[in-house]
């Protein structure tokens, strides 16, 4: 496995690269879940790439980019003993040239709701990061986690405005044995804040159970009940929400066979930690 460090020794390794690739952009502090996603990249391609890279641009001055977790040798070892092909692991100035004026990219329909309203410019620096990386890495298919739905559209928005050249495949969300999405994040929890967390992944089965099992179409209800289970567990919610599965849009009804099915967000902070969670409900639940 090698290991590129600046743009000029990405494009060298990947213009040495032959056949199908296979792309999974991370931050690092790597666990199961972004193991999940180079399976799945595995399977889809001959070379799997792994960028890592904790990208300034997609936090907002007050959030944890200083303190981020980055355990770089242990994320090289996982990723070599996930058989991955390359790592593109840069510093901010050589992603971020100091005289280049920025290029601003950015989904208007997204940007300003649910995580967009709460991380202002989030989408834009994530939107401007990836197009980046997907130029420097040349993927016939890039790997996302379902765990963050809506950077998954907005990527998938992206890719289908632009005409960028490549497939987006989204990977399902790894959970610990009690139900809490893995993220990067956990390690930041006290062992209070860990038992409490579980009411995140709780919110949206009941939600899951309010739609698929009670048959509730009035969506007011739904995120009364879900914000409820998240206060029960004393998270701070900043949203508990049912939308439509693709463009996140608010529905006036729930109605399964209307929309191709529903999206349960949640997001909520315990303590000074900031978590979120969702579930795609399909079509084929009443
Ligand atoms: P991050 O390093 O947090 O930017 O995440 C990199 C990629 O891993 C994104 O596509 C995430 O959606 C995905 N990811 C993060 N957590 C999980 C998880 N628990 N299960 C599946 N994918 C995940």
């Amino acid at each position: 496995m090698w290991t590129a460090k600046t743009v000029a020794d990405l494009r060298r390794q990947r213009l040495a690269l032959k056949g199908r690739i296979a792309f999974v952009p991370t931050m690092g502090a790597l666990h199961a879940g972004h193991i999940a996603l180079v399976e799945a990249a595995r399977g889809l391609a001959d070379h799997v790439l792994v960028s890592i890279f904790v990208n300034p641009t997609q936090f907002a001055p007050h959030e944890d980019f200083n303190r981020y977790p980055r355990p770089i040798e242990r994320d090289l070892a996982m990723c070599e003993a996930a058989g991955v092909a390359g790592i593109f692991n840069p510093g901010v100035d050589d992603v971020y040239p100091p005289a280049v004026p920025p290029c601003d990219v950015s989904i208007p329909s997204m940007a300003g709701i649910l995580e967009g309203a709460i991380r202002p410019g989030h989408f834009a620096g994530v939107c401007r990061v990836v197009l980046k990386l997907f130029n420097l890495t040349q993927p016939h298919v890039a790997c996302f986690g379902q765990k963050d739905l809506q950077q998954l559209r907005v990527i998938e928005a992206m890719v289908a405005d632009l005409n960028l050249p490549l497939a987006i495949q989204p990977v399902p969300t790894l959970r610990e044995p009690d139900g809490l999405a893995m993220s990067s994040r956990n390690v930041y929890l006290n062992p209070e804040e860990r038992r409490h967390a579980i009411g995140l992944s709780k919110a949206i089965k009941e939600g899951r159970a309010l739609i698929e099992v009670g048959g509730e179409s009035e969506p007011l209800r739904v995120e009364a009940a879900m914000r409820q289970v998240l206060l029960a567990h004393h998270i701070q919610p900043d949203y508990a929400v049912v939308r439509h599965p693709t463009t996140l849009a608010p529905l006036d009804s729930i109605d399964l066979k209307l929309t191709h099915g529903v999206a349960l967000l949640v997001a909520g902070r315990l303590g000074s930690v900031r978590l979120i969670d969702n579930v795609l409900l399909d079509e084929g639940q009443r």
